[in-house]
């Protein structure tokens, strides 16, 4: 079994505490590495040094050029161990590998190298003050030490959206990953020393979020919180920072409406709804977990859903032909089960999968897609995120019942409009409340569009220049020419 330490100041150490804790393989139920359980003492090391790096380090006084050459590095540092990057994601949290490599760490790639373009074009502007004798102008800088805490579906992806702009803007940073799922941030935190980023300026914090992600979070040295994982969780963290008056951006659930009407082309949106949700088992904070059907289409729609999503092969998440994989841990694989138990219970009608499987008798934990159709849009299933391979589906009759049932959620983070009528499509866009609008298309994203919530989703966008903008803050400088200054009494 692997031993992964912790890493602050540009060495790995062993915890404060002396202790470690199991990761598992989801495709085999097993413990496959020992992962470092860090606490307070941790966490104020790895935040002492970042400050450091931050107000003492060779990282303050590069040039944004400079620090721009940084971040292309750290993008042929990320592209140079692309392969192990994604062997370590794929064995520690079961995310498909033909997910990850090439697609998404050519991604990963672009994200530093388009944060890398932006480090020396952020500009101040000069106020048009009116008064003759004054300059006043505005310069764009950074917060200092930065806690980036990710969730476990996707590490690396959610690490980077993160870190990139953040080096970009100026800032250091503090990764606390999940405990579920830290193994592959470490590794990025190898791959990245060949990048030669001064000490301090990145350190990886690993353990449980209320042994080390609140003292991180509270840390008074710690200035900008950057928060991906559910609403529960951004809930806790956004009240720490609070109380320390921090700026917070907050990436949260979704539970996203996946809209169909009576002339959509059939195959292309089955398709569509499918790919929206189970190839990650439904593990992806946009996943379309419901789906509003129209009524006319309903009973044909649901019939070619449950042909397509049954043929889906759950197996090995190394295999090319795995359409399916496990879902990334225990905890959550008892949760998930626990939605499907209580959907049944609650009346809605079992269509396809519902059950615990073990495809390749490894000892992973999959779950069938599961689709339930008659559900009572009141119910937990068509409220609560389940973050697993199970989609509800519920009907409505017009335009203005599925802008309605859609808006009829606490989250906003996503939604699909399927029709033909690109009038139609484009005018409910603005009528859905969701950060990201697909219209005859789902799941598509990239650096340079921003993401992020509506609602309870969270508040604040990662990607593009919103995303590099929300680890900056403006100062406002004023200069007097005034040749006398008048005496004020
Ligand atoms: P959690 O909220 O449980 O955890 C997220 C992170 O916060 C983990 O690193 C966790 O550590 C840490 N944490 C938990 N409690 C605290 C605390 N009190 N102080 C500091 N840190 C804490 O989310 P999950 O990991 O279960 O992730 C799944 C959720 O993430 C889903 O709701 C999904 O929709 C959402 N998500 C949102 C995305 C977006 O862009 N909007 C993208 C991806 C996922 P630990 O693991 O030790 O508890």
């Amino acid at each position: 079994m692997e031993t992964c330490n912790w890493y602050a100041d540009g060495k790995w150490l062993e915890p404060a505490g002396g202790e470690y804790f199991d990761s598992d393989n989801p495709y085999t139920g097993k413990a496959w590495a020992r992962i470092a359980r860090c606490d307070e003492k941790d966490a104020n090391i790895a935040v002492q040094a970042a400050y450091r790096a931050f107000h003492e380090g060779p990282w303050g006084r590069m040039t944004p050029a400079e620090r721009g050459l940084m971040l292309r590095r750290s993008g042929d540092a990320v592209a140079r161990h692309a392969d192990r990057l994604a062997e370590v994601e794929t064995r520690d949290n079961g995310k498909r590998r033909v997910d990850i490599r090439p697609g998404l760490t050519s991604w990963l790639i672009d994200s530093f190298y388009y944060y890398a373009g932006m480090a020396d074009k952020f500009e101040g502007a000069v106020i048009p003050t009116g008064r003759d004798n004054i300059l006043n102008f505005t310069r764009p800088e950074p917060f200092g030490v930065v806690a980036a805490i990710t969730a476990w579906n996707s590490p690396l992806l959610i690490a980077i959206w993160k870190l990139a702009p953040a080096l970009a803007a100026g800032n250091t940073v503090v990764l606390k990953p999940s405990e579920f799922a830290s193994a592959s941030t470490l590794e990025l935190m190898r791959a990245l020393e060949d990048a030669d980023l001064p000490s301090g300026v990145v350190n990886v914090l690993t353990g449980f979020g209320t042994e080390v992600g609140a003292p991180l979070v509270e840390h008074p040295l710690v200035r900008k919180v950057s928060f991906t994982g559910s609403v529960a969780g951004g809930t806790r963290v956004a009240a720490l920072a609070a109380a320390g008056v921090k700026s917070v951006t907050m990436e949260l659930g979704g539970k996203s409406p996946q809209l169909v009407f009576d002339d959509a082309r059939l195959d292309d949106t089955v398709h569509g709804v499918c790919g929206g949700i189970f190839p990650p088992a439904g593990q992806s904070c946009i996943a379309g977990s419901r789906l509003l059907l129209q009524a006319g289409i309903h009973d044909a729609f649901v019939a070619r859903l449950v042909e397509v999503a049954s043929r889906a092969r759950l197996g090995d998440p190394n295999a090319d032909d795995t359409d399916i994989g496990p879902i990334a841990n225990r905890a959550h694989f008892d949760r998930v089960l626990g939605f499907i138990e209580r959907a049944r219970a609650d009346g809605a009608t079992l269509a396809c999968g519902g059950n615990a499987v073990d495809p390749d008798d490894s000892g992973g934990w999959f779950i069938e897609p599961t689709i339930f159709t008659d559900v009572d849009p009141e119910s937990e299933l068509a409220r609560a995120e389940v973050f697993g391979p199970v989609l509800a589906v519920m009907r409505f009759d017009d335009e203005a019942d599925a802008v309605r049932l859609a808006n009829a959620t606490d989250y906003g983070l996503a939604a699909g409009i399927w029709t033909e009528d690109h009038r139609r499509a484009l005018e409910l866009a603005n009528r859905i409340e969701a950060g990201t609008v697909y219209l005859n298309n789902y799941f598509d994203a990239c650096t340079q569009s921003p993401v992020g919530g509506y609602k309870q989703s969270g508040y604040g966008r990662e990607l593009g220049w919103e995303g590099l903008r929300a680890y900056l803050q403006t100062k406002s400088v004023w200069l007097s020419t005034a040749r006398r200054i008048d005496a004020p009494f």
